[in-house]
């Protein structure tokens, strides 16, 4: 068996989401919205599965989706990629990111990482042979530092695995930050892959920009996306990976024998979502702006110091006057008053910060009333 897997535990969300259940809890742990999606989209989901053809699609994806995902990014980012050449379709974002790792990495190269880091990052970098270089971020800013950049990279790196916005700590990384990072990109030739799984999901006015539209940076970034999060429906896990030609070429052949493809009805409806007006990414976003304040203005109430959360759909929470780590607090607030949350140390490998929790604020009001009303006992 391979050590990598064989030592690994279950991961986090399932582990606090199965808890949740055994003590009927809220639960704000895992991250998935109240609301069922869009019924515009899941009707035209439906249609294309009862009516539509439900055999194999093409291994790329269906064309009228790649062909959405270019006019989208184009519309919403600037970005002018060429839906045959530039444009995959996957299950998830989660094959976008093995399969990238396994296409890109030799073993023995360095992969530079960040912390806080989703949790699937990390053994798939070691399980695709890559040596980890990791760079801890520093709160409550988390910038990309230069100094930590120049320590990190060197002539052996390959790879740079980016999250933005970054689940867990909610920050967005703006021009200066990307500019950092593009820097050392172009002086050690370097991929990178960037995650941009929360691109729609930013607050107050921000603005997301791909790392691939940085200088010298579109013929070396994989950009990622997900329409999960694009349009509260995580259970689709429908995908996209978008490169340059010479590197998509690559990442074509992990895809085609990890998935080789993804249900047809879903990436239908997926096209036809992609093309939704501005009113709907504004709406999206003004919802969960106000159920982050919601969140943050109740907890605040009950005494817990909530730190400021720019993109995603999650808040973490300082549970130092606790005491305690932050897997005893959440064990505790899951078990005693049915809250599940997400103990910050799980994207931390080694666990070097334990003293943050992290919330679910993609709910309906009553959920996140209900999760407040049995917080204010756990004080
Ligand atoms: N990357 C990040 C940073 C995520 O937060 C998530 C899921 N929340 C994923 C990847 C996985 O996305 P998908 O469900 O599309 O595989
Ligand atoms: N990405 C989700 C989160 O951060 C979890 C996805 C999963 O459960 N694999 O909560």
């Amino acid at each position: 068996m391979n050590p990598v897997f064989a030592d690994l535990p279950t991961t986090v969300f399932e582990r606090m989401s199965a808890l949740a259940r055994v003590h009927d809890a809220v639960n704000l742990g895992q991250g998935f919205p109240d609301d069922p999606g869009p019924a515009d989209i899941r009707a035209v989901g439906a249609q294309a599965l009862i009516a539509g053809n439900n055999q194999y699609p093409p291994m790329m994806g269906l064309p009228e989706l790649r062909a959405a995902i270019a006019v989208h990014y184009g519309r919403h980012q600037g970005l002018a990629l060429d839906a045959e050449r530039e444009v995959m379709v996957t299950s998830g974002a989660t094959e976008a990111l093995a399969g990238a790792l396994m296409a890109l990495i030799e073993p023995g190269d360095e992969v530079v990482l960040f912390a806080p880091m989703y949790d699937a990052y990390l053994p798939l970098v070691r399980r695709a042979g890559g040596v980890p270089r990791i760079v801890p971020l520093q709160p409550p800013a988390f910038r990309l530092e230069e100094a930590a950049l120049a320590e990190a990279f060197s002539p052996r790196t390959r790879v740079v695995l980016l999250n933005n916005p970054l689940n867990p700590s909610a920050t967005l990384f703006g021009a200066d930050d990307l500019a950092r990072l593009a820097a050392v990109c172009r002086r050690f030739d370097v991929i990178a892959v960037c995650d941009e799984v929360w691109e729609h999901v930013v607050f107050d006015g921000a603005r997301h920009l791909p790392l691939m539209a940085l200088p010298g940076m579109r013929e070396r970034t994989v950009k990622i996306g997900s329409a999960g999060k694009i349009f509260s429906l995580t259970g689709w896990k429908v995908g996209f990976v978008m490169a340059d030609a010479g590197l998509m070429r690559v990442l074509a052949k992990a895809h085609q024998f990890l998935t080789f493809t993804t249900p047809p009805n879903l990436q239908a409806a997926v096209a036809y979502g992609l093309a939704k007006d501005e009113a709907y990414f504004t709406g999206m976003r003004a919802g969960y702006a106000r159920a982050r304040d919601r969140l943050a203005e109740g907890l605040s109430g009950l005494g817990y110091r909530v730190l400021p959360a720019q993109a995603t759909w999650f808040l973490n929470i300082d549970i130092t006057p606790f005491g305690g780590d932050d897997v005893a607090f959440c064990e505790a607030l899951v078990s005693r008053h049915r809250v599940a949350a997400i103990p910050v140390s799980a994207f931390y490998p080694g666990g070097a910060v334990r003293h943050l929790a992290r919330l679910c604020f993609a709910k309906a009001d009553a959920t996140i009333d209900r999760a407040l009303e049995r917080m204010a006992d756990a004080r």
